[in-house]
């Protein structure tokens, strides 16, 4: 179960699905002028890609440029895709629900607060021990 209302829901659906659609237009528009044969080719598949996603199409080919717009979009991917199997809303790490109005703020975050702050500890531990 989720904290979020049918219509909080379908509010953050709104929020993805318009993100979604900007970073396709972002992302098109920096490979049209790439001035890359490959790139222009992935242009033309950018605007017309139907269920598939995005961000897996593009990941094949590791376009540095793109690495930032790819990788949220593959969040916002992700999250839709949440959504749509019921399970938004809810932390990844400790099943909690995750508190509404984090979800209003970051409608692709898969962790609650304290997962979260965890996390991102952790990603700074990362130093190599001896
Ligand atoms: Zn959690």
């Amino acid at each position: 179960m989720s904290a979020l209302s049918q219509r909080q829901i379908q509010d953050c659906r709104k929020q993805l699905q318009d993100r979604e659609t900007e970073l396709h237009k972002t992302i098109h528009a920096a490979l049209v002028n790439a001035d890359n044969k490959t790139y222009a080719e992935v242009a033309g598949r950018v605007l017309d890609i139907g269920e598939q996603s995005l961000a897996d199409v593009l990941a094949d080919f590791h376009i540095i440029e793109l690495e930032k717009e790819v990788a949220e979009l593959a969040e916002v991917e992700a999250a839709l895709a949440r959504i749509q199997a019921g399970t938004y809303g809810e932390c990844v790490d400790c099943g909690a629900d995750i508190a509404a109005d984090r979800m209003h703020v970051h409608p692709a975050a898969t962790r609650c607060t304290g997962c979260q702050t965890r996390y991102e500890r952790r990603g700074k531990d990362m130093s190599p021990s001896l």
